[in-house]
């Protein structure tokens, strides 16, 4: 899609005022280019200024991160919180704990957060945040250790009503849970609502460990309905291991399609007959093992070091790994192979040549910020849940969710149509998102 020409300066201003910050570009040009029609229908936008302000974070913190490893050596990590947006509700967002985060990639994440938020039709605002720690291969202790450093100076932005992270890549239960430890014990208050994510016996809620990936299957699912379709007996491909992949493995096998291959950094598992989901869940989320285990106690598998997943032939394909995962290339093979629906589980893994092919080949293709919401949904359920102080069984919680993902496939689609372009779920959640947080922008005056 072209840029408006009256969107052209603004985005110039964003590479000008933000260099080097490749990620974020990507994201605030994929939305840029949706809001050209909006910009002739809603012409106030542009007078208020709305777009330069959505671009510009509310506040970006960066901080020191010094923690000791178990031999007594001392390491200096980088810690970011970018409170992107408050328009909705408090900063709402994860945390990622990966080297490669870097002001732009918090950046990216936190820019797409305001939509994904908006779209979910909760009262929650966008931010995210992280640092270039690499947990893999630390001890429990170490990681305890770097939790408590990073929230010592984290914790005074943070709060039930001012900004509430959760898990991303590199944070799940175990990191929340030090996190969490360390902020009770400096405000000594026990604030559940401040953090979601939480284990299931100190305020956590049901169905959020699993909803991220379930969302995702549940949009597609949603998107296959509109082609007279579903996930029975389809052959499907889901990248990474982690917390999304699994999760939606899972929702995928229970609603009858057969996942044949999931991956982490180091390569790719295929597996003809249907992942072996208990195992996989052993390994990583029991051992914290890496993924080429799988073959050892599966000998018709077959494990392959850098292997690219995208190559499998699969008529579903959700990408849960990481960003910028299929490109070009990757997405012209997977429609040549009759992949028919895509659901990016993770954020933006789709480089912007891959979502052309995909838009091009009329694929039901769900972008991350609509397909992946389902996840910072059920976190805002936590907080309901903690406000109330109440916990909902998981059937109930999961028909919420199940409910949410249908409003947001409804809304993205309705959205489409209503700009001309029926099915094309990246300009009807862009829109959809922006004209919520625009609105309320407008609302608010000019802070
Ligand atoms: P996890 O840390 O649980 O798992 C990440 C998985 O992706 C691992 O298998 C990891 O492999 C792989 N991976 C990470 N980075 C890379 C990379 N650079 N190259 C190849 N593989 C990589 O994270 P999540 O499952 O929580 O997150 C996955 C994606 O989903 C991210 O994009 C995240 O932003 C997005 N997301 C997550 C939500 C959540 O609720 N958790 C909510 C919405 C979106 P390895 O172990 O080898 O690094």
């Amino acid at each position: 899609m072209k840029l408006d020409e009256k969107l052209e300066p603004i985005y110039q201003d964003v590479l000008k005022r933000n260099p080097g910050e490749t990620e974020f570009h990507q994201a605030v040009l994929e939305v840029l280019e949706s809001l050209g029609p909006v910009v002739v229908k809603h012409p106030e936008y542009l007078e208020r200024k709305i777009i330069e302000r959505i671009c510009e974070p509310e506040r970006q913190i960066i901080f020191r991160v010094p923690w000791q490893d178990d031999k007594g050596q001392v390491h200096i990590n980088r810690g970011f919180r970018v409170e992107f947006n408050s328009a909705l509700g408090p900063y709402k967002g994860g945390l990622r704990f990966h080297p490669s985060v870097y002001l732009g990639i918090i950046k990216f994440l936190g820019f797409e957060q305001i939509f994904k938020n908006s779209l979910t039709g909760l009262p929650i605002g966008g931010g995210k945040g992280g640092s270039d720690f690499d947990p893999k291969g630390k001890s429990d202790d170490e990681i305890m250790r770097f939790c408590q450093s990073f929230m010592t100076e984290l914790y005074r932005h943070l709060g039930e009503h001012t900004d509430v992270p959760a898990g991303d890549i590199g944070v799940g239960g175990r990191e929340i849970g030090y996190m969490f430890g360390q902020y009770k014990r400096i405000v000594n208050r026990w604030e559940a609502g401040m953090l979601t994510g939480k284990g299931l016996k100190w305020g956590g809620s049901l169905v959020r460990t699993e909803a991220t990936g379930y969302g995702a299957t549940f949009f597609i699912d949603e998107a296959l309905k509109v082609r007279k379709d579903s996930f029975k007996g389809k052959t499907c491909l889901v990248s990474g291991s982690g917390n999304v992949a699994i999760y939606t493995i899972e929702k995928i096998h229970q609603l009858g399609g057969k996942c044949v291959a999931c991956s982490d950094s180091g390569g790719v598992i295929y597996h003809e007959k249907g992942l072996d989901l208990d195992l996989i869940k052993q390994l990583k989320e029991v051992e914290r093992r890496r993924i080429e285990d799988y073959v050892k106690y599966h000998k018709d598998a077959v494990y392959k070091k850098n292997g690219n997943i995208w190559e499998i032939p699969c008529q579903v394909a959700m990408p849960s790994a990481t960003q910028n995962e299929i490109n070009g290339k990757d997405a012209a093979l997977l429609v040549k192979n009759g992949c028919i629906a895509v659901g990016e589980g993770a954020n933006m893994p789709t480089t912007p040549e891959g979502v052309k092919v995909f838009l091009d080949a009329k694929t039901a293709y769900g972008p991350g910020k609509a397909a992946n919401a389902g996840g910072v949904a059920t976190s805002a359920l936590e907080m309901q849940q903690n406000a109330q102080r109440d916990s909902w069984t998981f059937e109930f919680t999961e028909q919420k969710l199940a409910a949410i993902m249908s409003n947001i496939h409804n809304l993205c689609y309705e959205t489409s149509a209503e700009y001309g372009a029926p099915g094309n779920y990246v300009l009807g959640a862009n829109i959809a998102g922006f004209i919520k947080v625009a609105d309320a922008m407008v609302a608010h005056g000019l802070v």
